[in-house]
């Protein structure tokens, strides 16, 4: 899979749905260990920030910490991670790989981490 075709991204209530085209394949999913996401725990993907629509979003809740430059969203109405713009990089999102239609996360594993505990200590929100 390639990625190249737009796609459908829920939560589990449906509330939230995304349209989005993947930068990557769905199988470059990793997870990142950061004081936010090492306890969220979902692997994601890159979308750059124009390849993303919101179709609906009324649930979407925003967190946000530290320098409050990345932007983690969720369904307020059943908790799921959907996205989140990059502190690496805030052109781009990341996408809840486990949210895709058609994708299960187990084809990712072993799932690599990355380094988000160096960015903790960047932005003082170190845990
Ligand atoms: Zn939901």
């Amino acid at each position: 899979m390639n990625g190249s075709e737009p796609r459908r991204l829920t939560c589990h209530c449906g509330r939230a749905e995304l349209r989005v085209t993947l930068a990557e394949p769905a199988s470059a999913a990793r997870r990142c260990d950061c004081s936010f996401c090492r306890r969220r725990q979902a692997g994601n993907v890159d979308v750059r920030d124009g390849d993303m629509e919101v179709v609906r979003g009324e649930t979407l809740t925003l967190y946000q910490f530290g320098t409050h430059t990345a932007e983690h969203y969720f369904c307020s109405v059943c908790g799921c991670y959907t996205h989140h713009r990059r502190l690496s990089d805030p052109s781009v999102m990341g996408v809840n790989v486990a949210g895709l239609d058609g994708v299960n996360p187990r084809a990712s594993e072993p799932m690599p981490w990355v380094d988000g505990a160096d960015a903790d200590e960047l932005s003082g929100a170190a845990r």
